[in-house]
């Protein structure tokens, strides 16, 4: 086995790999190439690493401006956790598991079991019935027999709508793909936003049936490994950050990248494939520091996580000829701001322990304008001062789209009021902090089949391309991450495929 992986790694030392984006996805994707001998070159517009991960240490308080939290669903994650030495810095919530809804104005935590589902007050009785009888209850997709567009894809709203009825799409599906995606589950494609429960669907039919038998199936195969490798299930601890927060995450990617292979303030603009007997074939252009870089800079392959609205601005060039881009759809994106606040503790009357609360859309007329708020000090008390509390609020997305882009003042008016109504605050916050994101995720729309077809095509006809990121297989972290990792492995296949036609080649 070792000497396959030293063999393995001689044939890929002398290849050459772009990577255009140090986000997550980038990041992890350089990462596993590097590891396997591989020459990587990461390129990034900005001037720091982590794309939408941005946390910042100031005046003894600590916050994130982007993801706050991640999950270890994907292996891939606890791979990397492992070999970067994460798992020391890894910081679970207090009390993650109390989550609140809003309900008729009131935070009201959200049930995590049956029984806790029965006595909670977030629904009604006959949404309770409803859940429980799931298993006979749920109505089929009628339109999917019909419809033959392959553009129709139902929405998310509609596939909970059968299987649990509206009250359960209006109070917790609704305010939790606010707070995951800042999207409205109309909008959504459930194919591409919940990929795992559509499938259950398809096989099982009943969600509940599905889930549950997925999870024992799951769990059996588990307690093999178990008894095999006598390893702890770490992915099952639920969501985490890091000591300092997440940025920790992308700068331990790249803590082995040197001056020479982490370009930063490095946009990249061009891109062009020639085809020939020799490798290199790709050859890419940026500007750095204002400043326009040749074409010189020749790689074997390309590994582009850029979000797909940035790369519809590159100039493409294949054989000489331009290679237009204008069969990428045009991507929704969803504009946010993040407000941090921090208020003494005596100002805060009614604080709720926990992870944080979502506001369902039909609770505005309550009064509530944000999509919800992060009990960022609850969670993680080394936050801020023991005299604080710290909250991260969620404003904008889909639902509300003007007012994500407000003054910081008119903002911090708006995260006071909701937060005033939910644990009483009162007065105005000792600090402020605003950050817009104007695309803050892309909408996996009912269209997004599109998106995804142009992504492949893209792939084949540009050889040793490579897409990966947020824009393909799942918004968050582990899933960028994922993605990243498995662009890798592809390049990976594919440098070794080309060694393998160049040696045939040179022995004919
Ligand atoms: C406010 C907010 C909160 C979030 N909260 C969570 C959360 O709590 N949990 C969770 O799991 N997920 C969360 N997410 C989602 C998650 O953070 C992202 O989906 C994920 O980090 C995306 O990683 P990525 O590498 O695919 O893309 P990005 O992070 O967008 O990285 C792409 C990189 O490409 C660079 N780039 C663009 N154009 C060029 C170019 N021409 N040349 C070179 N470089 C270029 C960009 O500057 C950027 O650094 C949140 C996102 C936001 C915005």
């Amino acid at each position: 086995m070792a000497s396959n992986a030293a063999a393995d790694h001689d044939k890929l030392s002398g290849k050459r790999v772009a990577v255009v984006g140090a986000g997550v996805s980038g990041l992890a994707a350089a990462y596993k190439l590097k590891s396997k001998g591989v020459n990587v070159t990461v390129f990034e517009a900005d001037g720091r690493v982590g794309g939408k991960l941005r946390s910042v240490i100031r005046n003894g308080l600590i916050w994130d401006e982007g993801a706050n939290t991640m999950t270890e669903a994907e292996p891939e994650v606890g791979s990397l956790l492992d070999d970067l030495g994460l798992r020391e810095k890894q910081q679970f919530p207090l009390s993650q598991k109390k989550r609140y809804i809003v309900r008729n104005g009131l935070p009201v935590m959200i049930p995590t079991n049956p029984i806790a589902l029965v006595t909670s007050s977030v629904l009604s009785t006959q949404s309770k019935f409803q859940i429980l009888l799931e298993p006979f209850l749920w109505k089929k997709n009628d339109s999917s027999s019909k419809v033959t567009d392959s553009f129709v894809v139902e929405s998310v709203s509609g596939f909970f709508q059968r299987h649990f009825g509206e009250e359960v799409v209006d109070y917790l599906i609704d305010p939790f793909v606010g707070g995951t995606s800042a999207a409205d589950p109309e909008s959504l494609s459930m194919k591409h936003s919940f990929p795992d429960l559509w499938n259950i669907e398809k096989s099982f039919g009943s969600i509940i049936v599905g889930a549950i038998r997925t999870k024992f199936a799951a769990k059996g195969s588990k307690n093999g490994e178990t008894k095999r490798s006598t390893g702890t299930k770490k992915g099952s601890r639920g969501s985490f950050s890091f000591k300092g927060g997440m940025q920790i995450l992308p700068e331990m990617l790249c803590k082995d990248l040197s001056r020479d292979e982490l370009n930063l303030d490095s946009k990249v603009l061009s891109l062009s494939y020639n085809a020939g007997p020799r490798q290199e074939n790709w050859s890419l252009s940026c500007v750095s520091h204002n400043e326009a870089q040749g074409q010189n800079l020749h790689y074997d392959a390309v590994i582009m996580t850029a979000p797909l609205c940035n790369v519809k601005e590159m100039k493409v060039m294949k054989g000489g000829e331009p290679f237009k881009l204008n069969f990428l759809p045009e991507i929704k994106y969803m504009p946010l701001s993040v407000i941090i606040t921090t208020f003494t503790k005596e100002k805060v009357k009614r604080p709720l322990e926990g992870f944080g609360v979502l506001i369902p859309t039909k609770e505005q007329k309550h009064g509530f304008k944000t999509l919800g708020t992060l009990f960022s000090s609850m969670m993680f008390p080394d936050r801020c001062p023991s005299d604080l509390h710290l909250y991260t609020t969620f404003i904008g997305g889909s639902r509300n789209q003007e007012l994500a882009k407000a003054s910081t003042d008119e903002l911090k008016q708006v995260a006071t009021s909701d937060l005033q109504r939910l644990l009483g605050v009162e007065g105005e916050p000792v600090f402020v902090n605003h950050v817009y994101w104007n695309k803050a995720f892309p909408l996996y729309d009912r269209s997004y089949d599109s998106v995804m077809e142009a992504i492949d095509k893209m792939e084949k006809d540009l050889p040793g391309f490579f897409y990966a990121g947020n824009h393909r297989g799942g918004l968050s972290v582990g899933k960028s991450i994922a993605s990243g990792c498995k662009a890798a492995d592809l390049v990976i296949s594919y440098l070794e495929s080309c060694s393998n036609d160049k040696k045939s080649e040179d022995s004919l």
